[in-house]
């Protein structure tokens, strides 16, 4: 569900302070009815005039990202730093990514210009899966990889379960390759874990989202997924 007057100005009819002038004046309709409202939300399905002509909706589309390492997870960037939809340049759709990958992280990104499909994929109530392979600093003992997997406390809060496999400890060069699977979300959240145990991530990827994985993709590769798999996700 958007804004009636985001969705006229997205439109490209009027900027958004004109778009609220002109459903205060009663020139827009939703599904036939004039709507004098700011802020009524309409969906993909309602049918929106603007002074008795219907606009065009925008397709939905959904892609699944290998987003490289020193890319932000946004659609612009004042510093002019290379942004995911740099990746997309012949789509006339509005996409932006479903979450967000830290600057130096790399891996498994959706972007889409579903508002809804996003708000779902980032819901905690959903507790999607999410898998990173995180190469840490040291060799993390077996209590400390408990500790993870039961929850450790961040500064915003315990972490609910997590799975935590190691999957290579060397420590002759001091590190390790640690596969973790979390539901949360929270902003640099991998990252903070190891910190608290006193092993600090040097390099992180993101292999796996829901069932979704980077399988056949390089970093900078993008596909579409297929209508089954976002069936499948919502
Ligand atoms: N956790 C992090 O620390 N960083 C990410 O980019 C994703 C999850």
């Amino acid at each position: 569900m958007e804004r009636l007057q985001k969705v006229v100005a997205h439109a490209g009819v009027a900027s958004r302070r004109k778009a609220e002038q002109m459903i205060l004046d009663g020139k827009v309709r939703v599904n036939g009815k004039v709507v004098k409202e700011l802020g009524t939300k309409v969906s993909n399905s309602d049918t929106v005039e603007v002074e008795g002509i219907a606009l065009e909706k925008e397709q939905k589309v959904y892609f699944l990202f290998y987003k490289p390492r020193g890319v932000l997870s946004a659609v612009s960037d004042d510093k002019n730093r290379k942004v995911v939809t740099d990746f997309f340049p012949e789509i006339e759709e509005r996409i932006y990514p479903v979450g967000r990958l830290d600057y130096d992280t790399s891996g498994l990104l959706i972007l889409t210009n579903d508002g809804e499909f996003a708000n779902l994929m980032t819901h905690p109530k959903f507790q999607i899966d999410k898998t990173y392979i995180a190469r840490v600093k040291g060799v993390p003992d077996r209590d400390k990889l408990k500790k993870l997997e039961r929850g450790i406390k961040l500064e915003d809060g315990m972490t609910a379960p997590a799975r935590v496999k190691m999957q290579s400890a060397d420590p002759k060069q001091n590190k390790s390759i640690i596969q973790i699977t979390i539901h949360e979300g929270r902003n640099r959240q991998v990252r903070r874990m190891f910190e608290a145990i006193g092993h600090p991530v040097q390099k992180l990827r993101r292999e796996q989202f829901a069932f979704l994985t980077l399988h056949g993709l390089n970093a900078g590769d993008a596909r579409e997924l297929t209508a089954h798999e976002v069936k499948k996700l919502r």
